[in-house]
């Protein structure tokens, strides 16, 4: 999908919102948009994987060897229950504060909700599934889909997969899960766990996009062949894809195997372990 037509679907999407809230009775919002989403919506358009399951072993980080401390220490590395404090607030595109961020997410997550784009993920989902965690991380995980249970509780990577890669992030990278922004291609459950159609992706991208535009983050790691291929536009295989770091819009991504992947062929583990100390290694995070 172009990036025009991405916009005309953000801009109409905004406008639904907006509508359904004048309807609503609200007759004034404060416009809390960072400027560069901003201006694109008023431009005229045109022990990784050290896996709980007991009969499957991943590399760990040796026991007995504390990893090094990095001074300074790495934003991530230290888990902050609260958003990082704005750097600066303007209208020029430069950081929006953290009420900007969040309240744009917000809002997001409202049309999100309200989106009725792809009829039959709309008649079987229980509710839309947005992402989650800290709008201020330099690193997101894009997974495909949610899943049943994600679809249940409204929170993606909830289920099995969710635990492991909770587990990639908190036992394998040392970081939260709190301190990242975890989210999917796509914000429905396709039903019966199928994978998402391509036009399902392309409609919607534009919250994925939006999504970025908020977060900004500087590293994203694709999670499986889906996201991988969706988010890098190519048709090449994530086996071909995970050991490398790829451009996008100057975001570094490091794409690696799905989790639910791993839970299927745990001897895929130790190479998704070596993607993820790739992406450690361009993080500046220490790698044991
Ligand atoms: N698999 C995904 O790709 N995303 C989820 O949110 C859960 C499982």
């Amino acid at each position: 999908m172009q990036r025009g037509s991405q916009n005309n679907d953000l801009v109409r999407g905004l406008t639904d919102y907006l509508e359904n809230l004048q309807l609503a009775g609200v007759d004034a919002i404060s416009l809390d948009v960072p400027g560069e989403l901003r201006q694109q919506l008023l431009a005229p358009q045109p022990d990784i994987l050290p896996n709980e399951s007991p009969n499957v072993t991943m590399p760990n980080r040796p026991k007995n060897v504390e990893p090094p401390v990095p001074t300074p220490v790495h934003p991530l590395v230290k888990s902050s229950p609260v958003p990082s404090p704005p750097v600066a607030t303007d209208d020029s595109g430069s950081d929006p504060s953290a009420t900007d961020r969040e309240t744009t997410l917000r809002q997001l997550a409202v049309q999100v909700a309200q989106c009725t784009k792809c009829a039959e993920l709309v008649a079987n989902r229980t509710q839309t599934v947005f992402g989650v965690g800290n709008p201020f991380s330099e690193l997101v995980f894009l997974g495909e889909a949610p899943g049943a249970d994600e679809d249940k509780q409204g929170i993606p990577f909830v289920g099995r997969a969710g635990k492991l890669l909770t587990d990639m992030i908190e036992k394998g990278m040392k970081l939260q899960r709190d301190d990242v922004y975890i989210c999917n291609i796509l914000r429905c459950r396709p039903p019966g766990n199928r994978n998402p159609g391509p036009d399902e992706a392309a409609r919607c991208r534009p919250f994925l996009d939006a999504t970025l535009q908020v977060i900004r983050p500087k590293y994203l790691c694709c999670l499986g062949s889906i996201a991988a291929s969706n988010l890098l536009d190519t048709q090449e295989t994530i086996g071909r894809l995970r050991g490398r770091v790829h451009d996008y819009q100057g975001i570094k991504v490091v794409c690696t195997y799905h989790p639910a992947y791993l839970l299927r062929n745990p001897a895929a583990k130790s190479a998704a372990w070596d993607d993820l100390k790739l992406l450690m290694r361009e993080m500046g995070l220490p790698v044991s």
